[in-house]
């Protein structure tokens, strides 16, 4: 491995871009990793996507390799590292001599073009192309954006054809029958992969008779679409083409869904999705496989890799290590309830990512803000604050043993890091029963990952009683409720009338009662209140809205003041990049 920049004084770009010097063309990844040259379907020499079902067809009979999660205590809105830690596992374990491979999502251009940035990982420890990966790769998102908007068409133009002709000429014109849809009773808005406060609530149809259909909507980001959910967890196009109908857009006058199937819409959205279904191939820095599939936000999403990205890489390596998104509250919940039941898929061990800086947060230091500089207490030792900010991280440690999994907690060191600190983490997290192991990847790369990677393998030798934390037949209120107090550690959970309403018709639906439960809350604490840290006690979680995903398969309990669209800050991320015209490369992506 050739040197590389010193991450210590040099941004992940300018490291990706020396990276990328010696990068390997996909092809020999692909042949290192066993794909025959007709499953692999390359965009450039670099990325490439994989025929999902040709790859599970050949090796069906092949047994599945180690299946390890990578979740995170609470973060601060920094992030603490679990892409990076996700990718320094893969090098460590690469380092190991082990045939390893990765599970990522795709980043979203919201956070890319924001404040918080990439999701390639960090340091020595980063999924490359950097530029590709964070900026469309090979289109996924986009064909999500098509698919999911051209329903919200379909909504619009069936409502004005509605409106300006009666019967008997929707008959004639169309062979259309009347669908009654109730304007006021609208499930689905549009989508758009950006930040934009200014697109939470709109009015469309503005104009004449001919200009759409006047009505109230609304955006979120492209990542929180039930497309996006159902790329995640759809086991090929059958299965996708069928959840693609099933999505629920309105509801009509007697307050009965009207679902893409009913618009005749959900073939044409399969169509725009049907090249997306394929997982896409990259590379860390020093080689190993990283899947990319589907998109982050676990907080207002399932934000989980896809479960054929996982089926593939836990066919083709003997060590799978997938990532989900934030904490083990959120990210883990939905890997362990939603994920994992859909696929079947049990894992072998599940990794807690912390850092002394966000143990400090919840020990009691000030909530940093990013682009702004690091506030003057995470300066220099302070082992009370990192004890005292544990409590959230055995918290996270209890939730993954509770649901059967051995966990191991990576703390991911910060240079500034003192042995101190550290080895508080490690007595407390060890008096607890977890293995700890601190890594060094950002720095070190996989040289710097050994102990983790050790702990890692090791963990996954142990047996383990994986179990679902509820059944789809527990009524929704009770499952909420279950959520609400083992995972976040809240006394209970009260309704808006608006949502115990909708609970109660869910309850009631025979259909609707066995769906899933997505939860949307706040991934900076525990609670929904974002400012609350460490273990808030004396809580009650409150759902204001619950939506239905039918397609997806699961309902969506809205917590808190969270929204589905995330705000661009004054400081984003767009401010600083921009292209050398020369070389052609993209600079400031971090
Ligand atoms: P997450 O996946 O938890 O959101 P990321 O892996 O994307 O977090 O990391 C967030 C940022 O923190 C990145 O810019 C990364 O370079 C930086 N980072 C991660 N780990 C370290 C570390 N050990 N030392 C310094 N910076 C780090």
């Amino acid at each position: 491995m050739p040197k590389l920049p010193d991450p210590t004084k040099n941004p992940d770009y300018v490291i990706a871009e020396a990276a990328e010097e010696f990068m390997q063309p996909i092809k020999k990844i692909a042949d290192d990793l066993g794909l025959t040259e007709e499953e692999l379907l390359p965009h450039g020499h670099y990325v490439a996507k994989v025929d999902y079902k040709k790859v599970l067809e050949r090796l069906k009979d092949r047994p599945d390799g180690k299946y390890i999660d990578v979740t995170a205590i609470t973060p601060t809105p920094l992030g603490e590292g679990k892409s990076t830690s996700t990718m320094g596992l893969v090098e460590g374990m690469g380092k190991l001599g082990l045939k390893v491979t990765a599970a990522i999502r795709q980043p979203s251009g919201g956070p890319t073009m924001n404040i918080k940035g990439s999701a390639a990982g960090g340091g020595l420890a980063q999924c490359v192309p950097l530029t590709p990966f964070s900026l469309g790769l090979t289109g996924d998102i986009n064909a999500i954006m098509n698919a999911h908007n051209l329903a919200m068409v379909a909504l619009n133009t069936r409502l004005q054809h509605e409106r300006n002709y009666n019967d008997e000429q929707l008959e004639r014109l169309s062979g259309m029958k009347r669908l009654n849809i109730d304007p006021t009773n609208i499930e689905m808005g549009w989508i758009i992969d950006f930040c934009c406060q200014g697109l939470r609530n709109i009015v469309m149809g503005l104009g004449g008779r001919r200009d759409g259909f006047l009505m109230q909507s609304r955006f979120g980001i492209a990542v929180s679409s039930e497309v996006m959910a159902i790329l995640a967890v759809a086991k090929d196009l059958k299965d996708m083409r069928e959840r693609m109908g099933k999505i629920v857009v309105a509801y009509d006058r007697a307050g009965k869904p009207i679902t893409t199937e009913d618009l005749e819409v959900a073939g044409a959205m399969t169509a725009w999705m049907n090249e997306a279904l394929n997982p896409n191939l990259l590379q860390t820095i020093e080689g190993q496989p990283v899947f990319v599939h589907a998109g982050p936000f676990a907080n207002i999403a399932i934000g989980q890799s896809s479960i054929l990205a996982d089926r593939c890489a836990l066919k083709l390596s003997d060590y799978h290590v997938t990532e989900s998104g934030f904490g083990a509250d959120i990210g883990f919940e939905k890997f362990w309830n939603l994920k994992c039941r859909y696929s079947g898929l049990k894992p072998h061990c599940a990794v807690v990512v912390a850092t002394i800086r966000a143990l400090k947060c919840h020990g009691g230091a000030p909530i940093p803000v990013p682009g702004k500089p690091m506030p003057k207490e995470y300066q220099g030792e302070n082992v009370e604050w990192v004890e005292k900010g544990c409590a959230n991280l055995l918290h996270h440690i209890a939730t993954v043993k509770s649901a059967g999994i051995n966990p191991v907690v990576c703390v991911n060191s910060f240079y500034t890091d003192t042995p101190n600190e550290i080895a508080a983490v490690k007595r407390l997290c060890e008096a607890a029963g977890a293995r700890v192991a601190v890594s060094r990847h950002w720095e070190k790369g996989g040289e710097g990952a050994i102990e983790f990677a050790e702990a890692v393998k090791d963990a996954c030798e142990e047996e383990n009683q994986f179990k679902l934390l509820y059944e789809l037949e527990t009524p929704l209120r009770q499952r909420l409720d279950l959520i609400a107090k083992q995972v976040y550690g809240a006394d209970g959970v009260d309704y808006s009338p608006e949502a115990e309403a909708k609970a109660k018709k869910i309850e009631a639906d025979p259909e609707l009662s066995k769906l899933g439960t997505c939860m949307v809350k706040t991934h900076l604490s525990l609670s929904d209140n974002p400012n609350l840290k460490g273990v808030p006690k004396n809580w009650r979680l409150y759902i204001r809205d619950i939506l239905t995903y039918g397609g997806a398969g699961f309902v969506v309990p809205v917590a808190g003041t969270i929204s589905l669209m995330p705000g661009s800050g004054s400081n984003p991320a767009f401010r600083r990049i921009d292209v050398d015209t020369d070389s052609g490369k993209v600079k400031g992506i971090f």
